[in-house]
């Protein structure tokens, strides 16, 4: 494809919820648009096993359907998605932007809507990295069924964890949450399903230490702060959420970011750089969910065609 093809009105980095949203939205106002995804679509949600909170399915459904569904409903529209493997490089032109997607691959725009989600933060302890793919995971969906009747433990006390934590019971004899404190940050009503599920131990008040293991692992040496005293509690799985960080490092010497790289931008999804604007969990915002990703993806696409029409 020549470079004069590749030019469009508004280019979309990300297709999770957001970016889809955004992708549906500009195309509908007939912009030339295309959205690049390096993985599936879906974002993070594709990881999760049932979304309960996304209004419209009482049953609740599948994270892995939300992002084929979002992506029909967009190319219905005239939706350009492309796939990329290589790292992408984002430059800023006179009257827009280019965005360089592997060795000879440039796309040129007018507008550019960054809704490249976030990602899992690593506990940075040893054995973590080395042991990851041998018994460490970030992905109980994609894992959980590696570990039937084995005993697992899940770190982090956030809806990330106790969720996770909670799917792990359909195939684990036990799953340990270690948590480092005595109170879990998840919603409420999450608690409550936890602490009615007999497969879940929680570890209160305790730190990992080290994910001990040759060539899986064997267990997680944990640390119980109130006592300081250190024991190994024997696991085959470790599953790791302790918080998430912006996918943002592609744009980030063109926008302002917080100190984990979240996009400084409000509701109007507008960014420090005219232009581009932030939507879903990249950007600064009290609340990450779908019901946030889509609306931040419907106004970043009316702000640019707006950018567009006054530039
Ligand atoms: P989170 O809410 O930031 O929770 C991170 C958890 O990890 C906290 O409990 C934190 O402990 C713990 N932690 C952080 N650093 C640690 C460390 N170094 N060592 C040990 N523990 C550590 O992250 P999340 O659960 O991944 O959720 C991220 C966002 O996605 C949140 O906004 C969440 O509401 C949203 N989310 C929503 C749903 C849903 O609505 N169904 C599902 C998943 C995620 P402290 O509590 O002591 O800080």
């Amino acid at each position: 494809m020549s470079d004069n093809e590749n030019h469009f009105d508004v280019l979309i980095i990300g297709g999770g919820p957001a970016g889809l949203t955004a992708g549906l939205y500009a195309a509908r106002a007939r912009l030339k648009c295309v959205l690049l995804e390096k993985m599936i679509m879906g974002g993070q949600i594709a990881t999760t096993e049932m979304v309960d909170n996304y209004p419209g399915f009482p049953e609740g459904i599948a994270g892995a359907e939300i992002g084929p569904l979002f992506e029909t409903q967009a190319k219905r529209f005239g939706l350009d998605v492309r796939q990329f493997k290589e790292g992408l490089k984002v430059e800023k032109l006179d009257g827009g932007f280019k965005v360089s997607c592997g060795a000879d691959e440039n796309f040129y725009c007018k507008s550019l809507i960054v809704a490249t989600g976030s990602g899992w933060i690593p506990l940075g302890i040893p054995g973590e990295e080395r042991l990851r793919g041998a018994g460490v995971s970030y992905c109980a969906t994609c894992d959980g069924a590696f570990f039937r009747d084995q005993e697992l433990a899940v770190i982090g006390g956030g809806n990330s964890a106790v969720e996770e934590a909670l799917f792990l019971t359909k195939f684990a004899s036990k799953v340990y949450v270690i948590h480092r404190r005595d109170q879990l940050r998840a919603e409420k009503i999450v608690q409550e399903r936890a602490f009615a599920n007999p497969k879940l131990e929680f570890v209160w008040s305790h730190i990992p230490l080290e994910i001990v293991g040759d060539d899986g692992v064997e267990g997680v040496l944990v640390k119980d702060l109130k006592t300081e005293k250190e024991h190994l509690l024997k696991v085959a799985g470790a599953f790791i959420y302790v918080g998430m960080k912006a996918d943002s490092d592609i744009v980030k010497d063109l926008v302002q970011v917080d100190e984990r790289g979240y996009i400084v931008a409000g509701e109007d999804t507008l960014t420090s750089c005219p232009g581009i604007f932030a939507a879903g969990d990249v950007r600064i915002k009290p609340l990450r969910q779908v019901a946030t990703a889509i609306a931040d993806g419907a106004t970043a696409a009316i702000m640019a065609e707006k950018y567009i029409e006054n530039s």
